[in-house]
């Protein structure tokens, strides 16, 4: 794990810093450097999953093709129109579903199942404190999420997407002891947080490149407002659109 390295760096770092300039004014200053620096690189590498920092994710394809995911459903209004481009377009996707909403709507669930698409795990309670719960606490949510999927579908997923895409060491051990697979993504389109569907497909357009796992969102309308252009425009530049464990190579869910 980089963070180890990373402590040890600053530990050393610390300790040379006693050596050097145990005798004089600057110490403390030093100190307070290597601290802040440790903080900064803590802090990137928690929220940046690409940073590999705590948790080992997969971020690429490794055939030249792009895979869609979706995040936060399944959602009774945005995800059977989401679905329904997806049909007419023959392109095959993976949805990171919360498991409370899959319980909520099971029926969203086996219909994204039947219809060939990926059903991953991205937590039970997607809780805006996820990131503090403990070991002990995360385990038994994420593993709640894949019993409800289990439930509805069948099927254990293996891919697991953080919430917020903020990981930390916890992830690490639990995600392990789970034999899940960590996926984070290389083209965030900010539909969260976009305006209009011009400035979306502007966003993934300008950024599209072989190899892209494109994060997306199916509980927003505007999201599946501006789909059939974001396959449109896919089309034009011949980029395939492959089903995400295609893409990277690794199975989707549990096999016994
Ligand atoms: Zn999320």
């Amino acid at each position: 794990m980089k963070h180890n390295l990373v402590i040890a760096f600053c530990i050393t770092a610390a300790a040379l810093s006693f050596v050097i300039f145990g005798e004089t004014d600057y110490l403390w200053f030093v100190l307070g450097g290597i601290a802040l620096l440790f903080i900064s690189v803590v802090a990137y590498g928690s929220s940046q999953i690409q940073a590999n920092y705590f948790v080992k994710s997969i971020n690429k394809g490794r055939v030249k093709a792009i895979a869609l995911t979706f995040d936060d459903g399944p959602d009774p209004e945005s995800t059977p129109r989401i679905l329904e481009t997806l049909r007419e377009n023959n392109v095959k996707a993976t949805f990171f579903v919360i498991g409370r909403k899959a319980v909520e709507y099971p029926d969203l669930l086996r219909q994204i199942v039947e219809e060939g698409h990926t059903i991953a795990n991205h937590s039970y309670s997607h809780h805006y404190l996820i990131g503090l719960f403990s070991s002990k606490k995360l385990r038994s949510d994420i593993q709640r999420c894949n019993e409800a999927i289990r439930d509805i579908t069948g099927q254990v997923p293996v891919f697991f997407r953080p919430p917020f895409g903020v990981t930390n060491p916890r992830y690490a051990g639990v995600l392990k002891d789970l034999k899940m697979e960590s996926i984070g993504w290389s083209l965030r389109s900010m539909d969260t947080r976009a305006k209009n569907k011009y400035q979306l497909i502007q966003k993934i357009i300008s950024k599209l490149k072989p190899r892209d796992i494109v994060l997306l969102h199916d509980h927003l309308p505007l999201t599946a407002d501006t789909l059939p252009d974001i396959i449109g425009h896919c089309r034009e530049m011949g980029i395939k659109i492959e089903p995400l464990p295609r893409l990277i190579g690794k199975e989707p869910y549990e096999t016994n």
